[in-house]
């Protein structure tokens, strides 16, 4: 990813939670959750990771049927960018 991207949220995931059903990851309208492939929990799941670009909009919280998720919505848009990071 090379260009700016704006992120209006973020997500914290509770990874050992995680069943690995993907339903987040299909709820995701932006597309910024991804399964880890080879990387499991202890109890042998995969998980989702977030990347930029978070909209703050709860879905995958709202899907999740083991509560997995806290969304934040930050007050102002922030702007991701390769060389600054998240400002
Ligand atoms: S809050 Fe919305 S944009 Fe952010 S990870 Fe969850 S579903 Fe995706
Ligand atoms: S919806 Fe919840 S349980 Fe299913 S993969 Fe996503 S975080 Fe894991």
């Amino acid at each position: 990813m090379t260009e700016p991207q704006q992120v209006r949220g973020t997500v914290v995931i509770d990874t050992e939670a995680c069943k690995g059903c993907d339903l987040c990851i299909e709820a995701c309208k932006p597309d910024v959750l991804v399964m880890t492939t080879d990387e499991t929990n202890t109890r042998g799941y995969r998980f989702p990771n977030l990347l930029v670009g978070c909209t703050g909009c709860r879905a995958c919280a709202d899907v999740c049927p083991d509560f997995c998720f806290q969304v934040f919505r930050y007050n102002q848009p922030r702007t991701w960018t390769p060389e600054g990071g998240l400002q």
